[in-house]
This record gives C-alpha cells, structure tokens and sequence, in this order.
C-alpha cells in the first residue's frame, strides 16, 4: 500500500458534487449499513430531519491498526471485526443520526444537532469507547483502536462530498497524533495535509537516494564514564526543507509502509559506520511498534549486521511500551529471535506507557531506558524516588538502567549516586553525523582503550 486509502481519496476528490449519487443504493454486504454513495442522499435526509435553525456535522470513524489485523490474522477474522465495529456503531445510532459504511475499516455518521450544541465532541468520544473495546475474533481478543474526526456545515448547504473531505482531513490528523483520539476540523488542517501529501511523494525517492542518514547519540557509563556506543536517530536531509527530525517523517514512513525500507537502509550505513569504531562501541537502533510485530523481523536485521560483518552483540533494538500494547505475544517472539542471535534488547521511554511493569514481568530485556520526562523531574523529591525505585527494580532483574535527556552535571552526578548504569543526553554530546562521530571517537579512544567523558 502506498498511500492510505483515506489520504489518497482526500486528495483526488473534486470539491464539486459529483453526479448525483444512485438512489437506493443496496447496502454493504458486510456490515449492512447504506454504503458511501448514499451519502448525499442521506445527507439531504439528516437536513430535513434536523431542526430549520440546527446543523448538520459529520464524524469519521477510522479503525487504528486494522491492517495488522488483516496481515496478521487474515481476511477472514478482517471481516470480523468490521462487522463488530459496525455493530457496536449502530447501537449508538439515534433518530437525528445516519450511519454508513464508507467502505474498507471506514464509517461515517450523520448526525443534526443546534448550532450551540457541543455535545458532538463528547458523542465522539463514546464513540471512540465504544469501537475500541477488545474484539474476540475466532479465540483470539484483538485491539484494534480507533480515531475520529468531524465537520460541521456550517452553511447548511455544503456538498457532502466537501463536507467527507473535511471530517476525513479532522480524522487523518488524530491519527497522525498517534490514533485513539478524535479531532474536529479547522480550515489550518487542509494546508497541513497537502504539505505532508508532498513529503509522502518525496519520501520513497528520498529513502533510495541516501537523503535519510542514522545521527549518533553518544551513550557513557556513568560509573566509569567510558564511552559505551551511541544511538542511531535517524534524520532527513530534504533537499528543499532542511534537516528534518524524525517526529515529521517516521509516522509518514509508517503509514507508507516504507519504515523496514528506511530502517534497514539506515542500518546498512551503521554497519560502514561502525565498522571505523573500536569493536566494545555498541549501535542501538530504534524499531517501529509496526515493525516488531513483523516475524521476519529478526532475519532481516542479522543479514544485515552479517553484510556488514557486524557482531550481532553490538547491536542494541530499542523498543517502546506501545510496541507491546499491540500484540505481546507477536512482540514476545520476535524478541526471544533476536536475544537468541545474541541481539540485545532494549525497552525504551520506560514509564511512559501503560502497564510499563506488565511489560517488565512478561518479557525478558536486556536494558531499560528511563524516558527523559523522569530526568528533568529529578529535582524533586518524588521525582528522584521515581528513578531511584527505577533504577532498583532494573538492577533485581538483572537490567541494566539508562538515563535519557541529561542535560545538566548535576542530573549526571545525582543518577550515578542513584546506580544507574549509562547515561545519554546533550550534556554528554547531541545526535552527531557519521563523520563528527567519528571523529568523536578517535578523539575518546586512544591506544590504550576507552577514554573518559569530560565532566
Ligand atoms: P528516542 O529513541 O527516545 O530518542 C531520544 C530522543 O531524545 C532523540 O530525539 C534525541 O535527540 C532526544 N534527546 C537526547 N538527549 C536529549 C536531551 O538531553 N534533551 C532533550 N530535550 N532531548 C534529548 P529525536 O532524534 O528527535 O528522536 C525522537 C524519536 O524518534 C526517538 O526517541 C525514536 O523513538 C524515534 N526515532 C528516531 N530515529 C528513529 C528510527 O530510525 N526509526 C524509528 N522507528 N524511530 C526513530
Ligand atoms: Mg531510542
Ligand atoms: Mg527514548
């Protein structure tokens, strides 16, 4: 897939009424509900049904994550779950609402409410509830989520088509927010979305021409103060933009299905990299959630390292919690593949996740990275008991404990005093290019071993 259904009609739709739609429409097969060319004709309904003073808004529905359900458990169990959805959608069908299914994981309802009315943000929300609740397909309890976006007409004349388009921009931006939320629509949002339509056109291209490069983030051991390896961050050297960080293009990646694509050409250019680096420096990278619940993950990373004539211990995969919320047990495996290959395995942003201690107990990691909102709390009281209990529980499961975000001496001092094991932040040296790495690294190292970090 390349673009997402959703954007791809987004931005082909005419902001004209099309042809009148055909009237009586049989409904969708799978879910039973009126499918996306009754929308007109159910609009023009809503109005007549809706007070002469009230509007008309629009909410989309747009299930998070369904394509894993497809990939991973297969059409059939697909097909299961919209019909779930549907249902649980048509329970919260009332008299001044009209529901369609606009096709793939995609619904719509119609709803007319007074113009002062500002229940429509909380109707979403239930709505979000209601879609979001485990669904038990053949055994298996699958989580899909879900996000929403609405547009009123506000002139009680807009083409449906217009008004779609507006609810669809609203919903593509709660799921650019990470999914699970629900956005009404502002005029601001259109102009956004053409310019991320831009970069998903520019990032492919950029991917193969060598335009996405890992930085390096230097990582010492606050004990000794050694030099211990860096983390691979990747960036976008955008011919027209500038250098971009990666919150503006791995979501993009994601949605394009190009993150294995930029995650193992990134890859590809550590192995060079690291290849200048004294053999005890460790590269950690970071996978997608999307990614580790990809099997063939593991054998995909360790041809990669073998290629490259990397040790497979050097390696350091970096995962957060939400990683884990997607399917732990697809987590599990690919985790175990990689620990059994002598790949280390780190739970990044720990703390930031829900059931962070879930997570701890059903899989074994080899590091912790305690996420940078906890450093910047040290300060206070119980901000340092926080990572000191952190730091503690690491060292009772044998895992080693990382600080992200030092910034300050004194954040340093305070978690070595607190037996954290490695540290990492500006303080130490920011993301760096490979050839400033590298000449990093020969300025740390000497002839006889590891040098210390300054401060
Ligand atoms: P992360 O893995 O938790 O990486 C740490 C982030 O904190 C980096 O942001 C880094 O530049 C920033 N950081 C490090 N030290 C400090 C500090 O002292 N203060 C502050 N304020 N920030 C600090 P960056 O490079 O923007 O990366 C953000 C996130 O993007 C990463 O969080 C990671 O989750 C993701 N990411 C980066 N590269 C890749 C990649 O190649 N693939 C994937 N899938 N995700 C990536
Ligand atoms: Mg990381
Ligand atoms: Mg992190």
């Amino acid at each position: 897939m390349r673009v997402p259904r959703w954007a791809e009609w987004l931005l082909s739709a005419p902001t004209h009424e099309p042809a009148p739609d055909p009237i009586g429409a049989p409904n969708d097969p799978l879910t039973g509900l009126p499918p996306r060319p009754m929308l007109a004709e159910l609009l023009a309904e809503a109005r007549q049904a809706g007070q002469p003073d009230g509007v008309i808004s629009m909410i989309v529905v747009n299930l998070d994550r369904f394509r894993l359900v497809n990939d991973l458990c297969g059409h059939a169990a697909g097909d299961q779950v919209l019909r779930v959805a549907a249902e649980r959608l048509r329970r919260m069908v009332e008299a001044h609402m009209r529901l369609l299914h606009l096709g793939g994981d995609e619904f719509a309802l119609l709803v007319a409410h007074q113009r002062s009315d500002h229940t429509l943000d909380g109707l979403a929300r239930s709505i979000l509830h209601a879609v979001t609740m485990p669904i038990d397909v053949c055994g298996r309890v699958v989580d899909v989520g879900a996000s929403a976006g609405s547009a009123t007409d506000e002139t009680g004349a807009s083409p449906a088509t217009d008004l779609l388009r507006a609810a669809c921009i609203a919903m593509s931006r709660a799921k650019r927010d990470g999914g699970g939320s629900f956005c009404a629509f502002e005029p601001s949002m259109d102009i956004d979305l053409r310019d991320r339509a831009a970069l998903e056109e520019d990032l492919r291209s950029g991917i193969q021409c060598g335009e996405l490069v890992p930085f390096y983030q230097p990582i010492f051991s606050l004990r000794s103060a050694d030099l211990v390896g860096f983390e691979s961050l990747a960036r976008w050297n955008h011919p027209g933009r500038g250098m971009l960080d990666p919150g503006t293009f791995i979501p993009i990646a994601e949605d394009l299905d190009a993150i294995n694509d930029l995650c193992f050409t990134l890859l590809r250019q550590a192995c060079r990299d690291l290849r200048s680096w004294p053999a005890h420096l460790t590269l950690s990278i970071n996978v997608s959630p999307i990614q580790i619940c990809d099997p063939e993950l593991p054998l995909r990373l360790l041809q990669i390292l073998y290629a490259g004539g990397i040790a497979p211990g050097r390696l350091i995969v970096e995962i957060t919690e939400s990683a884990l919320v997607r399917d732990v047990e697809l987590a599990r495996a690919t985790i175990t593949s990689l620990r059994n290959a002598g790949v280390k395995v780190a739970l990044d942003d720990f703390g930031t996740g829900y059931s962070s201690l879930h997570h701890l107990r059903e899989l074994q990691f080899d590091r912790i990275k305690i996420d940078r909102s906890f450093i910047h709390a040290l300060d206070g009281f119980a901000g340092s008991k926080i990572v000191k209990a952190i730091v503690d529980l690491g060292q009772s499961l044998g895992m080693p404990v990382t600080a992200e975000g030092i910034e300050t001496l004194e954040q340093a001092t305070m978690l070595s005093s607190l037996g954290c094991t490695y540290g990492q932040g500006f303080l130490f040296g920011r993301p760096l290019p490979s050839a400033a790495t590298l000449r990093m690294v020969i300025e740390l190292e000497d002839d006889t071993g590891p040098r210390r970090a300054a401060g």
